[in-house]
């Protein structure tokens, strides 16, 4: 069952399921139902948790493999500050909460850039391994979101 909106309990939110998930709680027609009629989904539809997910950690990570090395005090605190804010505005509510919860035992490791790109790699291993999906290397993680591949395939 999809989960509901907060703020209106009769409306599933599409933020905290995938988009199969979603359409069979609301009993709609999908692209991929048998025996019904076919449409593509079109581009512009509302995110699905899936979706938010993926543009949200490249937006995060990205934020933070540019972060300054050598970051003033003001720029350290700011982005600690930001994760915590970040965290309680969330738009898929049930993981919003275990994400504050994962930053109350692991705060936001501002000291430098490579600091913070290391700790946010952790964060996104603890849901990794909540989805049950694979672990990321986090000695790579400039290459993936910085730098690219050492290999040179993403030059
Ligand atoms: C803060 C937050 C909390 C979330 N909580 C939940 C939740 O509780 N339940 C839920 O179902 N979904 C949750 N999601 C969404 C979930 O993490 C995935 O984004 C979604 O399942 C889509 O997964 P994906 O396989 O496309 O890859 P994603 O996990 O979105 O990863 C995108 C890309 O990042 C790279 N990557 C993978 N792991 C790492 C890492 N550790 N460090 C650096 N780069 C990495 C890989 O190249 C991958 O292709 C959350 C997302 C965010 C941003």
């Amino acid at each position: 069952m999809p989960s509901h909106r907060s703020d209106d309990e009769d409306k599933p939110c599409r933020a905290c399921s995938d988009f199969k998930t979603w359409a069979k709680g609301q009993n709609k027609v999908t692209f991929t139902s048998p025996n019904k009629p076919q449409h593509p989904r079109p581009k512009d539809c509302p995110l699905d948790k899936d979706e938010i997910g993926r543009s949200t950690w490249g937006f995060l990570h990205s934020m933070a493999s540019y972060f300054p090395d050598k970051p003033t005090k003001k720029q350290s605190e700011d982005m600690a500050r930001f994760f915590n804010i970040f965290a309680q505005f969330y738009p898929c509510e049930p993981c919003a909460i275990d994400f504050q919860e994962d930053l109350k035992r692991h705060p936001p490791k501002t000291s430098s850039g490579t600091a913070l790109a290391r700790w946010l790699c952790e964060r996104h291993n603890t849901v990794n391994k909540k989805l049950g999906k694979p672990v990321f290397d986090c000695s790579k993680v400039h290459e993936r979101w910085r730098d690219g591949w050492k290999d040179g395939s993403c030059d």
